[in-house]
């Protein structure tokens, strides 16, 4: 057993051990797989970590597939949703609606 196991996500309890590539918590039961920690983060073009629901502006020109509408540089997106895959970021972008961006394109709005 070592501390560096993360706590349990039900119950955060720290008493959780490992089975392989499972976790399990002896107060509740939870068990679950190490994936969502152990793998690499989204980042924007500069490097900030993305995650659900952040606000990020668009950094270039992007062209909506299958359409002659393109999404401005400086483009602000509320609310965005990591999906993983070739167009990591599913959102709804204004004046566009719901479409995949591709996280290397946009900048996370701090603040
Ligand atoms: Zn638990």
């Amino acid at each position: 057993m070592s501390d560096t196991l993360p706590p349990c996500p039900e119950c955060s309890s720290a008493f959780t051990y490992q089975l392989d590539a499972l976790f399990s918590c002896p107060e509740c039961g939870h068990e679950w797989t190490g994936a969502v920690s152990t793998a690499e983060p989204v980042r924007d073009a500069v490097g900030n970590i993305l995650s659900d629901g952040d606000t990020v502006t668009v950094i270039r020109d992007l062209k909506v597939k299958g359409s002659s509408q393109v999404v401005k540089v400086g483009t602000k997106v509320r609310g965005i949703r990591l999906v993983g895959g070739d167009h990591d970021i599913d959102c709804k972008v204004p004046g566009i609606g719901q479409m995949g961006l591709k996280s290397q394109f946009v900048k996370k709005v701090t603040g």
